[in-house]
């Protein structure tokens, strides 16, 4: 087919940095940067079309709960009462920083942060097309972009911000037979008293919970996972100094581990709470991990991070409350243990897990509808977004060792299958895990598109500089 080549409306010198993906990540990296290049015309693809919200805060039932209080969800590090703010003024006056604010307050929220950054700089703008592939040139350092409609766009830079795609189970072989928890098409489907059965038992799985208790209209609700532990409930953890990591022995994951649990124990011992330890510990998170070898990231990953996960990464107090009293009740029961089939019956779908020993059968477990609450994947590799395939068929974009995400360098630019550090993709949001481990939550991201932003600024001016050797670059010394 003849490809049609979009006039960016933009001259050669000055062609614009395109972001892939307008949810949290790549609204913010949009809005750093047309405040840091106001001259250089920013280009976000959103598929959606509306960009801001992203997959996190797009959902319209006030029972999904952001999962952390008003107070610490500021776009803007330097402006912690920005959102509160924004929720005094445009949702409820009596907002409390202590709050779990709607989902959807936040969505509109971005929403509003980004068309303040447009009303700002006329040269960000929005484009509603999916971008299914990049042919890039490392050699003039240049990225020309398929979008859906088969037309091109040609970019200086590209900031890959597509974010949270397909769930872990999509790619499995029983995943047509379960419905996406995360869609509420699919909470409509469960009709008065039917019982529903969830794969998953992490944050999805709570306000998938919470959604149904809402509704009022469901039967028995069987929760399966691999582990069956349950995201802990937020409480405000106190300011401790930060903790002396030079005594931590280097590399030795298993003593760290232990050192860890004891400082918990002692600190608790002495009327603490254990989320302190954890909240004076997440900044440091970052250069902690990088200081793991392979193999102990491996086995961090493995025995710990299931309850590392847990305790970090909290629910609101409310959906907690409503899951216990569900557990306390029996109308929820949690089962752990590895899905070894999921079949259609004539009425209902039956999910086996596997035998617990040589003497007993696969367990059975039955209910009108499955739900897969299993929370984005992880692995490049299982996302069967074309734009991602593309990437990784051309060797744009490499999945790390232990498929976190993307293999990044400092500088957020993607690392492709031959190692070579690329000159035009950048790499911002939850692919970001392999170098940072922490880049989910908001704390984290609005950090990395700060800085991202502020590293292309220098990518950007480096190269207008090497394009006109004889004039002075703006930014240089006299
Ligand atoms: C349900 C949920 C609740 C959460 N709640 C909290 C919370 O309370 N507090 C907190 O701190 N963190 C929370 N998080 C963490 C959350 O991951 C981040 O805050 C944030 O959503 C990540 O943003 P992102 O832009 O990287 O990804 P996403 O939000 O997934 O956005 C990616 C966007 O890219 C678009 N896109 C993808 N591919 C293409 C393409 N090829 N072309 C065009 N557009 C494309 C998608 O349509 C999407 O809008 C939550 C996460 C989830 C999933």
């Amino acid at each position: 087919m003849e490809l049609q080549e979009i006039d960016s409306g933009f001259a050669d010198s000055s062609r614009p940095l395109a972001i892939i993906g307008g949810g949290f990540s790549g609204t913010l990296t949009a809005i750093h940067l047309s405040r840091r290049l106001p001259a250089t015309p920013v280009i976000l693809f959103e598929e959606t079309g509306v960009a801001g919200p992203g997959l996190a805060y797009q959902v319209a039932s006030a029972s999904a709960r952001l999962n952390v209080p008003a107070g610490r969800m500021s776009a803007f590090q330097d402006q912690p009462d920005h959102f509160l703010q924004f929720a005094r003024r445009c949702f409820d006056k009596a907002s409390n920083s202590r709050d779990f604010l709607p989902r959807s307050v936040y969505g509109d929220y971005l929403k509003e942060c980004l068309s303040e950054a447009r009303a700002v700089n006329p040269s960000l703008r929005v484009d509603g097309r999916r971008v299914v592939d990049i042919t890039g040139s490392d050699e003039n350092g240049s990225a020309r972009l398929l979008l859906d409609d088969q037309s091109t766009f040609a970019a200086a830079l590209v900031v890959l911000a597509t974010g949270n795609q397909d769930s872990a189970f999509a790619s499995s072989v029983w995943a047509s037979h379960t419905l996406p928890a995360r869609d509420p098409r699919s909470l409509d489907r469960v009709e008065h008293g039917q019982d529903v059965l969830i794969i998953g038992s992490g944050l999805t799985m709570m306000d998938t919970v919470a959604e149904l208790n809402r509704r009022g209209n469901v039967g028995a609700i069987h929760v399966v996972s691999r582990n069956a532990l349950l995201p802990q409930p937020y409480a405000p953890a106190a300011i401790l100094s930060a903790p002396d990591l030079d005594y931590l022995p280097d590399s030795n994951l298993r003593r760290s581990v232990r050192m860890f649990r004891r400082a918990i124990r002692e600190h608790e011992a002495k009327g603490g709470d254990w989320r302190d330890l954890f909240a004076s510990l997440r900044p440091s998170t970052p250069s902690l991990w990088q200081e793991l070898s392979q193999k102990d990231r491996g086995r961090f990953l493995r025995f710990f991070s299931p309850f590392w996960e847990i305790h970090r990464h909290q629910c609101a107090p409310e959906t907690h409350a409503i899951v216990l009293e569900l557990i306390n009740s029996g109308k929820l029961r949690i089962q752990k243990g590895t899905i070894v089939s999921v079949e259609p019956g004539e009425n209902h779908k039956r999910l086996g897990l596997a035998a617990r020993s040589h003497n007993e059968a696969t367990r059975w477990l039955e209910a009108d509808h499955i739900l897969d609450a299993t929370g984005p994947a992880r692995d490049l590799e299982s996302i069967r977004h074309p734009l991602i395939r593309n990437l990784l068929r051309r060797g744009f974009l490499k999945p790390d060792t232990h498929r976190l995400g993307a293999e990044t360098s400092v500088d957020y630019r993607s690392i492709g299958r031959g190692g070579q550090v690329s000159k035009w993709l950048y790499v911002i949001g939850p692919m970001l895990r392999p170098r940072f481990f922490e880049a989910t939550a908001v704390a984290e991201l609005r950090l990395h598109a700060a800085a991202l932003a502020s590293k292309i600024e220098s990518a950007v001016n480096d190269r207008m500089a090497d394009e006109s050797p004889n004039q002075i670059p703006i930014h240089a010394e006299t």
